[in-house]
């Protein structure tokens, strides 16, 4: 009898060994009802484990300026579990990744948007997000909009309709906005001609493929006072970021910042 189909994130560590045939049939149906390890460091049989969400959520946030002056804003540094619930939402489309990863962005974003009061908040992780409290003060018209930058066209390749940047804006701005702050996400830039992902580029690489790429439409009357901040799951040489934020200003918007899950 074979074994039952096992894909690439519910596979037994090497070796394993079921205790009777009862137990390893029950073992077998277990793993297709609840196909799951944590995508951050491959604990069975949860979906991100308690470990993998206070080192994504609970450290301190980290500063970076790029050559613009656009400041960046990460939840936690790309080693370690950031890089493998990204990739997992991104590449096997594991959603159940998406909440703690919004978190995360949202922790970001309130770093950028509300410096003082996330510095507060830092130091309790998930309750950063929470302790957003009056939001509203620091939002005196139009609150805080969200702009991931447009997907590459090779990423909209490999999975069609996915569009994980917009997921991320989405979930971010939904924890934001139950915690009281006026935010929103939408998907303002394009890119005016192909782009490449960036994975594999080294750093000049990644400026040329992005420079100049992106336009960005016109604010929504409702938006045209918002302040905007620019939000990524990784930030690396910050090309896409410093991209982004150009194309907006050139729009008009008033760009605070960058906010990302990691920075690499
Ligand atoms: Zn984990």
């Amino acid at each position: 009898m074979h074994p039952p189909h096992r894909g690439p994130d519910r596979a037994d560590p090497a070796g394993r060994r079921l205790a009777s045939p009862v137990t390893g049939l029950l073992g077998g149906l277990a793993a297709v009802l609840v196909p799951l390890r944590c995508p951050g460091c491959g604990r069975d049989d949860v979906a991100v484990c308690g470990t993998c969400r206070e080192r994504v959520l609970g450290g301190p946030l980290r500063r970076r300026v790029l050559a613009d002056g656009t400041l960046v804003v990460a939840s936690s540094p790309w080693r370690g579990p950031a890089a493998g619930l990204v990739g997992a939402l991104k590449e096997r489309g594991r959603d159940d990744a998406l909440p703690v990863l919004g978190l995360a962005l949202a922790r970001a974003v309130a770093g950028v948007a509300w410096p003082a009061e996330a510095a507060d908040g830092a130091a309790d992780g998930v309750d950063g997000v929470d302790g957003v409290d009056g939001v509203d003060d620091g939002v005196p018209r139009g609150g805080v909009l969200l702009v991931p930058p447009p997907s590459s066209w090779r990423s909209r390749r490999a999975r069609a309709g996915a569009r994980p940047a917009e997921g991320l804006a989405r979930s971010a701005a939904a924890s934001l906005r139950a915690a009281g702050g006026s935010v929103t996400a939408r998907s303002l830039l394009r890119a005016v001609r192909p782009v490449r992902d960036q994975a594999g580029l080294d750093r000049r690489e990644r400026s040329a493929n992005v420079e100049g790429a992106y336009r960005a439409r016109p604010l929504p009357a409702a938006l045209a006072t918002a302040r905007v901040v620019v939000v990524d799951d990784v930030v690396t040489s910050g090309a896409t970021v410093l991209e982004a934020a150009r194309a907006l200003r050139a729009a008009g918007a008033d760009v605070l910042g960058a906010a990302v899950v990691a920075t690499a």
